[in-house]
């Protein structure tokens, strides 16, 4: 292959004459300044656009010669190639021209235009933007949106893409008012798109003005000073040779605008001008449009077409109608089945061997799992978002903490975050520090604000008594909440500086005050310092931008979105690994001199890829400003696609998958392409189960140390050595353990789970609950027995006993001015809440009323009341071996001494009342206050009634025994709690919840092995 081939006509008579460019706009014509030489290379695959570079490169002076590619990683990819090409020959060095992306060019050139105005920034363009669309809104022109900087962004954008397809402000207006008008009467859409036409019109106009008020440059005054402006009639040539390898953006989002055409066509002193294109891509539509762009343009065939590769396939199946592609359960598995293949069949060299995609994630970031896993060295250029990296989500944090008004929550995570370094009297704030402020604030019911904060600040210990305090709990928390408020503080003019680039300064003082960077030679500094340098490159942009041109103050939730977007619009780190399997994006690929390929994640979503789309108008309007259709990018795409699959020397594969967040996805359409490609079919081998991952090596049986070298081998062996998963230990046994005095409430928790008493009673692990906004159910319940026990104190105080129907109103009434003095203890923020509970509302009555029911619908005289009643000591429980003590402490909610010797044992739950077969409080109750109240009152007393008042109950009362005698209950209950005592004193602990559901909402799960119970 090589030679330039074909019909070309006479290039020297071509570029004698003054060819001439079609404007899209106005359709006159726009005088060429240069002669030159402008072909369109026809290359029969993308073999050929690589060989077509290589011949170019044997005479190009590479000073004076451009390269347009699609994208960075395809630039990086390139010079790899032409490296590899040329460095396999004699050259012992290659010069290389330049590689850019379009934007790149831009920049290029701009740098090379001597005495250019300088250019804007993207940062001051959107500031001008912003400002710009506030002055046309109040000049008069209403926006039928609220200004969000997202949509500053999109305007922007859109406003780019009109001049970039050569289109004016005027030309837009002119074309969609005469569209909208006739119908804005009668149709409200397009009354809505007509007030939005005039809104973008009046905002564009008028950032054109303040753009020209300033002394500099944007792209497109930029593109008017090259082409011509009286600057490029003097300057030295930019470039002498330019190669377009990218299509227009018709068929490509990369690709090149009408307007870059007509800056080529007119650069001055460009001698010559190569567009490059495969059969495939020009005969999908972008053979015409290349004509439309450089009329005149000449063409030239160059090379022969590449031998097919095969493809490989998976061996056909009953119902896959002779399926060409792999299909797997999702992205990692497919990145899986690469490592496997790559391991099984074995392949030449892996710097010659591709993984391609259409968007770099999730597989980046699922490779650096799998592939060292499998110990397959790889290389990927793609860039990775700048959001997704730790320095910038840590920035997050401070966003968090500001905008929320420092919210407990934001206080915790940013003291808690290692990428933050806080001090308050002289010491550096510690976990321990942020656990115990967590746990104040929780007591608080603390709900942010700046002056509560600074108020608990200031209310807590000095720095004297926190350093005198030394480590305890009230200590640390004073000294982080102090720290929190000193960094509410800092932040201040952050919040409500008097001008944006003063909220900015303080972020950006903020950061560099607090910023904790990891010490030199640790992993992840060189990560750190580039994100952060990326990091504060953006806000100091920013900053810088808003004090040029719009230094009016930003709302702090504007601020704070605008920032999130530059940071989530950049991407970060270039190149991984130097050497091994390239992994690369579809247009990066089409610069690879690859054997094996694997095209990866043909889903709907992905292949082929839709670009951007405006989200102001629709298509039908946008065809009129030259947008290109639907129908010719996918016809591109499709091109673009059938390409990649002739791309490998050797062999081809396609994969697809099936899930993706636990959703099913559907395949791509091109799919169903890959049997018009005509490459011959190679049989894939069936999977032969080999181990290939590290993590197979030592999860399956037998275990092969061997595998692992170093740290993982050292754990490895340590967890070889210890019990094995059949010991009982392994299975929550922990040994006898001596008698000792049993809450019931704890034993009730045993019955619930072992490893759960295990963990409260035994570890005295604190219980993990989730944040609660008001009361946790705890601190309700517990609020509900004090209400109650005021209740009852007071109403027996009164010289009342039974409440009967003669005094319910008069209880009601009694109930309800104590639960208001209860109430005046909660902050204010629950009382609403905790009132309509207690007392009910409108729609629903009041606890009291449901627990006086039961009282009236039961009868009887009571003489005397117990309160809170505890119940302490050695009781004697009947077994078959005869009495048997056991020492409890338990404490009644209520016991109702009734005039007939009977006692009633009472229960509150706010719930329901518990499941019967691990319901303890009810029959030990009973038993042990027959026990301890014989004798009270000169008699003695037995056990008539128990039963739970349980206000989610459909019958507030619920009574024990009533699916049996209460005798037999009792019974049960008794033996339910000799049978816990015995197996905690045995020493057995296994994660056996009584019920599965009951994991759920366990406090304990994060240091349970519950794994296993699903499998016991
Ligand atoms: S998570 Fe489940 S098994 Fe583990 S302690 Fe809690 S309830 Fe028991």
């Amino acid at each position: 292959m090589g030679g330039v081939v074909g019909r070309g006509r006479r290039a020297s008579a071509v570029s004698e004459r003054r060819r001439r460019t079609r404007s899209t706009d106005d359709a006159t014509f726009k005088p060429v300044i240069t002669p030159r030489t402008t072909r369109l290379v026809r290359v029969p695959d993308l073999q050929g656009m690589q060989a077509f570079i290589g011949q170019c490169l044997d005479t190009a002076d590479a000073l004076g010669t451009a390269i347009v590619v699609p994208s960075r990683s395809a630039a990086e990819v390139l010079r790899d190639t032409i490296e590899l090409r040329c460095l396999s020959g004699d050259s012992q060095a290659v010069a290389i021209p330049d590689l850019l992306t379009r934007v790149e060019l831009y920049e290029r050139l701009h740098a090379r235009l001597p005495n250019a105005p300088r250019r804007l920034t993207e940062s001051e363009r959107e500031v001008i933007f912003r400002r710009s669309a506030i002055d046309a809104i109040d000049q008069g022109t209403p926006a039928p949106f609220r200004v969000r900087p997202g949509l500053v962004g999109e305007m922007l954008a859109f406003y780019d893409e009109l001049r970039r397809r050569d289109r004016t402000v005027a030309a837009f207006e002119r074309l969609l008012s005469s569209t909208l008008e006739p119908s804005a009467d009668t149709d409200r859409g397009a009354d809505r798109l007509l007030r939005l036409t005039r809104f973008l019109v009046s905002a564009f106009t008028i950032f054109e003005q303040r753009i020209a008020a300033t002394d500099r440059v944007d792209e497109h005054g930029l593109r008017a000073l090259l082409s011509a402006g009286p600057l490029s009639r003097e300057v030295p040539a930019a470039y002498r040779h330019i190669i377009v390898t990218v299509s227009d953006q018709a068929a490509d989002a990369r690709g090149l605008w009408p307007a870059d055409y007509d800056l080529l066509a007119r650069l001055p002193r460009l001698d010559r001008l190569d567009i490059v294109a495969t059969e495939n891509v020009l005969a999908a539509g972008y053979h015409q449009r290349v004509h439309d762009a450089l009329p005149e343009i000449e063409e030239e065939r160059f090379g022969a077409p590449a031998a097919l590769p095969v493809l490989a396939a998976p061996a056909p199946e009953p119902d896959d109608e002779g399926r060409r592609w792999i299909v797997c359960r999702d992205r990692e598995e497919e990145l899986a089945d690469v490592a496997r293949s790559l391991k099984r069949d074995g392949c030449g060299p892996l710097d010659r061997t591709a993984v391609v995609f259409q968007r770099p994630l999730p597989y980046l970031y699922l490779a650096r799992q799998v592939f060292p896993d499998a110990r397959i060295p790889y290389q990927a250029f793609d860039a990775l978002p700048l959001a997704g990296e730790p320095f910038a989500a840590a920035l997050d944090l401070v966003f968090s903490f500001a905008i929320s008004e420092a919210s407990r929550a934001s206080i915790v995570e940013l003291l808690a975050s290692p990428h933050w370094s806080f001090k308050a009297g002289g010491l550096e704030i510690e976990r321990e520090d942020v656990a115990a402020v967590d746990a104040r604030l929780k007591e608080l019911k603390y709900d942010g604000g700046w002056d509560r904060l600074a108020s608990l600040a200031a209310a807590g210990s000095s720095p004297v008594e926190e350093t005198a305090g030394g480590g305890s709990k009230a200590a640390r928390a004073a000294r982080a909440l102090r720290a929190s408020a000193a960094a509410a503080s800092d932040l201040r003019a952050f919040r409500d500086g008097d001008t944006a680039s003063k909220q900015l300064s303080s972020l950006i003082e903020f950061v560099t005050a607090h910023e904790r960077v990891p010490a030199e030679g640790t992993p992840g500094h060189d990560a750190h310092r580039r994100a952060r340098a990326a990091v504060l490159g953006a806000l100091e942009s920013l900053r810088d931008a808003h004090r040029a041109h719009d230094d009016t103050p930003v709302p702090l939730g504007e601020l704070l979105a605008t920032v999130r977007r530059w940071i989530e619009s950049q991407t970060f780190s270039p190149r991984t690994g130097s050497s091994g399997m390239l992994l690369i994006d579809a247009p990066a690929a089409a610069y690879a001199e690859v054997d094996e390929l694997r095209l990866v994640g043909l889903v709907d979503s992905d292949w082929p890829d839709r670009g951007r789309r405006s989200i102001f108008y629709p298509q039908q309007l946008l065809s009129q400003l030259g947008w290109p259709s639907d129908a010719d990018r996918l016809s591109a795409a499709r091109a673009r696609f059938h390409d990649l699959l002739r791309l490998s020397r050797i062999r081809v594969s396609v994969s697809t998958f099936t899930l993706e967040d636990d959703s099913i996805v559907p395949g791509s359409v091109f799919l169903e392409e890959i049997e018009h490609a005509g490459l011959p079919v190679q049989q894939l081998p069936s999977p032969d189960g080999v181990r290939v991952f590290l993590h197979e090596a030592i999860a399956e049986e037998p275990t092969v140390a061997s595998a692992l070298e170093g740290v993982p081998l050292e754990w490895l062996t340590l967890r070889m050595s210890r019990s094995s998963g059949a010991d009982l230990a392994y299975h929550g046994t922990a040994g006898a353990r001596p008698a000792m005095a049993y809450s019931v409430s704890s034993l009730e928790r045993y019955l619930e789970c072992p490893f759960k008493y295990f963990a409260a009673h035994v570890l005295r692990l604190p219980e993990e609950r989730a944040d609660e906004s008001g009361l946790t159910p705890q601190e309700r319940g517990q609020f509900l027995h004090e209400v109650f026990e005021a209740f009852f104190t007071e109403w027996q105080a009164s010289g009342r006993r039974t409440i009967t129907a003669e005094n319910v109103d008069d209880a009601i009434s009694l109930f309800g001015a104590i639960a208001e003095r209860e109430l005046a203890r909660l902050p204010e923020s629950d009382r609403a809440l905790e009132r309509t509970h207690l007392l009910g509302s409108a729609a629903a009555g009041g606890l009291a009323e449901r627990a006086f029911a039961f009282e009236i619908e039961q009868g009887g005289e009571v003489v005397e009341r117990l309160l809170e009643h505890e119940l302490e000591g050695a009781f004697q429980f009947a077994t078959d071996s005869g009495a048997r003590s056991v020492r409890l402490r338990a404490k009644a909610d209520r016991i109702d001494l009734m005039s007939d010797g009977t006692i009633r044992v009472v229960d509150y739950k706010l719930g329901k009342a518990p499941k019967i077969s691990r319901a303890l409080q009810l029959p030990v109750y009973g038993l042990c206050a027959q026990q301890s109240l014989q004798g009270h009152r000169g008699r003695s007393w037995t056990l008539a009634l128990a039963g739970y008042v349980a206000f989610r109950e459909k019958n507030a009362f619920v009574a024990l025994g009533a699916s049996s005698s209460l005798k037999e209950a009792i019974d049960a209950g008794q033996t339910r709690m000799l049978a816990a005592i015995d197996a905690i004193e045995r020493g057995e602990f296994p994660p056996d919840p009584d019920e599965p559901f009951l994991c759920t909402r366990c406090g304990y799960a994060s240091v349970c092995r519950k794994d296993y119970v699903g499998d016991e």
